[in-house]
């Protein structure tokens, strides 16, 4: 019989935030088991609402927005995207610079494959939102982490991206604020990698989907804002700072110079209308939400339900022995570190399982994240304080005796 496996392109692709753990949670879901799910950083599985005026908007518009766009968007979207980025001292784009996609996904894939031959090398964040390392790697290209440092705050270590940097490498993946840790980097982290990306001549790629999910009165600064002297290709989207990630909404903009990356503009529009367009109906409410955000913010002023997670979370798992977090300044997810010299953890991935196991909560582990040691997991605080009660009273409870063999 012939046997039809899946493509040689994939074979080092590694996506770890699917695998065993999830295909153990499905399967006790299956069985009728009720499981805590602090794995998706999905805000409608938590009872967090599309705000009204963007689903009418989307409502109204889906009769005139029946046909294909231009293949990078609808005009009046791009121009609401440029003027968002000249709000946050971004200058020089045109609506020409912008291209919408079905999520940030789509363009953090797209914007690869337009770039990479085989053997080139993009730095990559560890720990990483895992879709960029697998991106790079379905490209043909090498991906090179450099550290994320936990002792200050989870900011990159410069040092260690310097020391990364070879003949190949053509450029920086930077995420800020982070997913995983929380962090959100400070102006001098930012313009330290600015100065590396000029040194050595590279590409910034900013993903900056969290950039309004900033809590504790903070403020994201936009990496294409201190070097407009380089390409920084930044992403952004409405799925989490709108709580619509099922609409699918996303863009990606090219920020800065542009000398020099005239052929890597021609892939991109190649890319991009192979695909003919992303989603009219979600690009249609992209106006409207960028001029619509204090519902979001209201979440994160003091009283408000993210922030008051973030509160809960921060020190519950500080309160468990043996884990230990810094605390996380934006987004919505926290990466506790665990002793592994009292649990005698060598496997995180098993221990997450062992969790699921046993107190029926669902968990990433530090693995998942391109994090080479076994030593942390991800908690999305998504869900309400009694769900992260119950949680953080099982994970006490759980780390109380664990010891794996
Ligand atoms: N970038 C980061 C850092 C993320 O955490 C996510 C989703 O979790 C994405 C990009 C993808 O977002 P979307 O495709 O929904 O726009």
């Amino acid at each position: 019989m012939r046997k039809f496996e899946k493509s040689h392109k994939l074979d080092n692709v590694c996506y770890d935030i699917r695998g065993p753990v999830m295909d153990e949670a499905n399967r006790m879901i299956a069985q009728g088991t009720e499981i805590l799910k602090l794995n998706i950083g999905n805000p409608a599985v938590f009872d967090f609402r599309a705000p009204q005026a963007l689903v009418d908007k989307m409502s109204e518009s889906l009769v005139h927005t029946e046909g294909y766009s231009d293949s990078k968007g609808i005009f009046a979207a791009r121009h609401a995207i440029v003027e968002y980025y000249k709000s946050k001292g971004v200058e020089g784009v045109t609506e020409n610079d912008v291209y919408t996609g079905n999520g940030v996904s789509e363009l953090i894939t797209l914007s690869m494959q337009g770039l990479l031959n085989n053997g080139d090398e993009m730095l990559v964040p560890a720990p990483d939102y895992p879709l960029w390392t697998a991106s790079v790697t379905l490209a043909g290209g090498k991906a090179v982490h450099y550290i994320c440092d936990e002792s200050s705050n989870w900011y990159p270590d410069i040092d260690d991206m310097r020391s990364k940097i070879t003949s190949k490498t053509k450029g920086i993946v930077v995420i800020n604020p982070n997913n995983p840790t929380g962090a959100l980097y400070p102006v001098e982290i930012l313009q330290k990698i600015v100065d590396l990306a000029r040194e050595f001549n590279l590409i910034i790629f900013a993903d900056e989907i969290y950039d309004r999910l900033v809590l504790d009165g903070k403020k994201h600064t936009a990496l294409a804002s201190l070097a407009p002297d380089l390409m920084v290709v930044s992403f952004n989207g409405l799925s989490k700072s709108h709580l619509i990630a099922g609409y699918r909404c996303g863009w990606m903009c090219l920020c800065g110079n542009k000398k020099g990356c005239e052929g890597y503009i021609e892939g991109l529009n190649l890319l991009s209308s192979m695909r003919l367009c992303s989603n009219v109906p979600a690009q249609s409410i992209i106006e409207l939400s960028l001029n619509h955000t204090e519902e979001t913010e209201k979440l994160l002023l003091s009283g408000g339900r993210v922030r008051q997670q973030r509160d809960f979370i921060y020190n519950a798992i500080n309160d468990i022995p043996g884990l230990s977090s810094t605390k996380p300044e934006a987004a919505f997810y926290i990466f506790p570190k665990i002793d592994v010299k009292k649990f005698n953890v060598t496997d995180d991935e098993k221990m997450v399982l062992d969790i699921l196991r046993e107190k029926h909560i669902l968990l990433t582990h530090g693995g998942g994240f391109h994090w080479e040691q076994p030593d942390h997991f991800r908690i999305v605080y998504l869900p309400s304080v009694e769900n992260l009660e119950r949680a953080t009273s099982q994970l006490a409870e759980f780390f109380a005796d664990y010891k794996q063999n």
